[in-house]
């Protein structure tokens, strides 16, 4: 069915920037979390600039039609998923580097420009953009901002969120605003960036971002080690985080060690219960590694490989960048994305593993342990209606333990409509109850976005 307002929308778009194409629209209702809730969209606004965007909000914000912002898409928790009726409102045309500033160390860019191509740029200036999700090389700038996006090295640098100084945004009737400052330091008033940074587009569309840079970082020096128990390599990687200058410091399971060996062929230890990788880009880097290397042998390790080549350090990354997509090839897969206190990770590995046994499904865990972060992997058969089941009882577990372990429903997927049905128990009802009057200041009629996020 058309929408009736079609085509005045597409009249208040120069460019043919409206489509209503069935086809089409179903194409952008989804991100890549296949079992969250996805509705039926009325048009797409591919937006070609902010004039585009402006006059997109002012005409859904007259009608009250619900408006889903969309980037490149890669999301993992159904945020980016059409609600019925909806808007598709697509920014990821808008991808201008716009200007990379040695002096104040900062970029100024369009909410689509990727990542990796924004990394790219700044390495070219001898400069480093240090918020690296997994997905850096299909995921832009908006979308990281807009989920505050993790990636392996918070460890030493922090998410997305503190590498923004400044935002221009377009609120839900159409208004234009600017927040932050280029400056190191700013107090002024109450920090709006950092509000928009994680809103999931539910409070306002990021149209424009200055984020900071850093110096070029040291050539990285990696290590990678096997255990044969879990608790012996959580205590290793304690050690380590204890005591050493690291960047990262990333985990796999033995679940996670077979499917990535069985994917890469790359002589993973699959014996092993298993695989930590650490990197260190301090200016001793080599020498951090070393003692690294002696703290894993201190807890038992089978086996550890080290080296100060980067392509080397590069590829060994590769192995734990490959773990959701070799999974994937075992069934269909349920990601979850729960962070718990470092101290409480073996627990949490335990508690996987019994909930593995329960529901008796395949599920492979890997994740940010510098960060407390695992993605645990619920492998199962979306043909049996018992084993779907069996899936959900296992993710509803899993995020109750994190919990449980005083941990967060999310470290750093966002809560989109996958995770929705915890938020009042992780943050508690009178703070979202505040959290959704803060959205009605910025959308009082609801449009963006609306049953994601808070
Ligand atoms: C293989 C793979 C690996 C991944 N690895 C990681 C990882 O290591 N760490 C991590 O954190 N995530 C990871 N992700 C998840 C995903 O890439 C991130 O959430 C990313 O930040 C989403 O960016 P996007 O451009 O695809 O946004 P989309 O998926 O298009 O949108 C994500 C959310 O942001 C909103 N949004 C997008 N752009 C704007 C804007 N301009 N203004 C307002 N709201 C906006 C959308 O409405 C939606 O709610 C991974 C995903 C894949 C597929």
């Amino acid at each position: 069915m058309t929408a009736p307002w079609i085509a005045e929308l597409a009249a208040c778009l120069p460019n043919g920037a409206a489509a209503s194409d069935p086809d089409v629209l179903a194409s952008y209702s989804r991100d890549q979390a296949p079992l969250a809730p996805a509705g039926t969209p009325m048009a797409l606004v591919r937006a070609k600039s902010v004039d585009d965007v402006v006059a997109t909000l002012r005409f859904a914000h007259e009608r009250r039609i619900p408006v889903v912002t969309r980037a490149a898409g890669t999301g993992l928790a159904g945020g980016a998923n059409a609600v019925d009726g909806c808007i598709i409102l697509l920014v990821s045309a808008l991808d201008r580097i716009l200007r990379i500033d040695e002096a104040t160390r900062t970029a100024v860019v369009e909410p689509g420009v990727l990542n990796g191509v924004l990394a790219k740029a700044a390495a070219a200036r001898g400069l480093y953009y240090a918020p690296d999700p997994a997905s850096r090389d299909i995921s832009t700038i908006g979308g990281n901002i807009a989920t505050n996006a993790g990636g392996s090295c918070c460890l030493k640098y922090g998410v997305t969120g503190d590498h923004v100084a400044a935002l221009e945004a377009v609120l839900a009737d159409g208004t234009r605003i600017r927040t932050g400052a280029l400056t190191e330091k700013n107090v002024a008033g109450l920090d709006l960036t950092r509000l928009l940074v994680g809103s999931e587009g539910t409070l306002a569309v990021i149209v424009g971002a200055t984020v900071r840079l850093l110096r070029a970082r040291h050539a990285p020096s990696t290590l990678v080690a096997f255990f044969s128990s879990m608790p012996n390599a959580a205590a290793a990687i304690a050690a380590m985080d204890a005591t050493a200058d690291l960047s990262l410091i990333e985990v796999m399971d033995h679940v996670t060690i077979e499917a990535v060996e069985a994917l890469t062929h790359m002589s993973l230890d699959t014996n092993a219960a298993a695989m930590v990788l650490a990197q260190s880009d301090a200016t001793d880097a080599a020498e951090v590694i070393a003692r690294c290397q002696e703290l894993c042998h201190a807890h038992d390790a089978i086996d550890v490989m080290c080296t100060d080549d980067a392509e080397e350090g590069r590829l060994l990354l590769a192995a734990r960048r490959s773990a959701l997509p070799a999974l994937e090839r075992l069934g269909t897969t349920l990601l979850d994305d729960i962070a718990v206190p470092k101290p409480a990770m073996p627990e949490m590995f335990e508690r996987i593993q019994r909930t593995a046994e329960r529901h008796q499904l395949v599920i492979g865990t890997f994740g940010h342990a510098g960060d407390g972060n695992l993605h645990p992997t619920i492998v199962f058969d979306a043909s049996r209606p018992e084993s779907k089941k069996a899936a959900f009882a296992a993710f509803d577990e899993i995020v109750r333990d994190a919990l449980a372990l005083e941990g967060t429903i999310t470290g750093e997927h966002g809560v989109g409509s996958l995770k929705r049905g915890y938020l009042g128990e992780m943050v508690g009802e009178v703070e979202r109850e505040l959290m959704g009057r803060i959205k009605a200041a910025f959308d009082p009629r609801g449009i963006l976005n609306p049953g994601k996020g808070i």
